[in-house]
């Protein structure tokens, strides 16, 4: 199990088990190394995230917005001090660790410590609440939010053992949506110049020799059309993947 030293004074001075952590196979989340301000509450409360995850969510924020739908963030970073304070302050309010357990994650291993994470809100509900689940903005998140990058972590019946959390958005896209979009943008290169060296094969009536066999004009009308589709396949998919 992975659990640092520092994690484990915490852990040792809130009373939580470090078994805990194994039997949920809870991952441990590091902090942020960099982070920018993702959004100015309308109380003044800075939002931070990681730069992609920041224009992610602007972008998915505006999205909606266009469709007439209001997101707005409730919590996003938050460090593993934070995390252990807000579970000190529901200890001295006389709530059991493990009501606390099944709603915040342990100090070290919340999602909210890599910048990524989001608790999304809207206009007319408590922040935080179940009833989130039954707003137009939740639906529109369940619609739309994969595009941008997020998923939901934490479903009905999650594997993690959190209650269902209809309003915690993690962002993935980060790395992976950047190396999908390069490879996508060289693929519609690929199949760009292919598709317009048999546009100039057939113009110009150019002969290609396979080992003595004359591949005939025919085919090229052929690869013109497949490797058309293939070049608009690929940047129409390019426009899919959230951007870094
Ligand atoms: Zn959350």
């Amino acid at each position: 199990m992975e659990c640092p030293a520092r994690i484990r004074a915490i852990f040792a001075e809130l009373g939580i088990a470090t078994d805990l952590v194994e039997a949920r196979r809870l991952p441990l989340c590091a902090e942020a190394a960099a982070l920018e301000v993702a959004e100015i509450g309308e109380d003044g409360r800075e939002y931070r995230m990681t730069p992609s995850a920041a224009a992610a969510w602007r972008r998915m924020r505006d999205a909606a917005r266009a469709d007439g739908v209001t997101l707005q963030i409730a919590s996003a970073f938050r460090s593993v001090e934070r995390q252990a304070e807000i579970v000190r302050d529901k200890l001295a309010r006389g709530m059991s660790l493990a009501t606390i357990l099944s709603a915040s994650a342990p100090p070290g291993y919340s999602e909210h410590h890599t910048g990524q994470a989001i608790d999304v809100t809207t206009s007319g509900v408590a922040a935080f609440e179940p009833e989130f689940a039954s707003t137009a903005a939740y639906r529109w998140l369940a619609g739309n939010a994969a595009r941008f990058g997020f998923v939901l972590s934490f479903p009905p019946g999650n594997r993690y053992g959190y209650q269902y959390e209809p309003w915690h958005w993690y962002y993935t896209a980060g790395q992976g949506g950047r190396t999908m979009r390069a490879y996508l943008w060289i693929s519609g290169l690929v199949f760009g110049a292919v598709t317009l060296l048999h546009i100039l094969r057939l113009a110009y009536g150019w002969q290609v020799q396979l080992s003595g066999w004359t591949v005939p004009l025919e085919l090229s009308w052929a690869g013109v059309i497949v490797a058309g589709a293939l070049c608009a396949w690929a940047f129409a998919l390019t426009r899919r993947v959230s951007a870094p």
